[in-house]
């Protein structure tokens, strides 16, 4: 299951960027890239593209970006479900990429 951001509650201050192991988490109202695709900016406030999003399987036992939001603002995002071993297999196609 990707991460979600709840943007009524997040206060744009962008702590959960860097952590991110997988340049999952975009600035609101900036434009991403995926596949040699861009696509529209998702939210104004910061978002996760859930594509690029594996929970952090694959690098760490929790969720980065959970554990630097001071407002507690990131969740799991019940429209993207997914299995451990899908988010492992998420994990290695997405690693060659970079
Ligand atoms: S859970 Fe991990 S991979 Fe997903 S957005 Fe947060 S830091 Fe990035
Ligand atoms: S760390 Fe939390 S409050 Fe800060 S930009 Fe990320 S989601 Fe928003």
């Amino acid at each position: 299951m990707a991460m979600r951001i709840d943007a009524d509650q997040c206060i744009d201050c962008g702590a959960c960027v860097e952590p991110c192991p997988n340049q999952a988490i975009r600035r609101g109202g900036e434009e991403y890239t995926l596949k040699n695709q861009t696509y529209p900016a998702l939210s104004d406030k910061f978002y996760v593209i859930h594509q690029l999003c594996t929970q952090c399987v694959g690098y760490y036992d929790e969720p980065q970006c959970v554990n630097a939001c001071p407002v507690d603002c990131i969740t799991a995002d019940a429209a993207h479900e997914e299995s451990h071993e899908q988010l492992e297999a998420k994990a290695k196609n997405l690693k060659p990429q970079k």
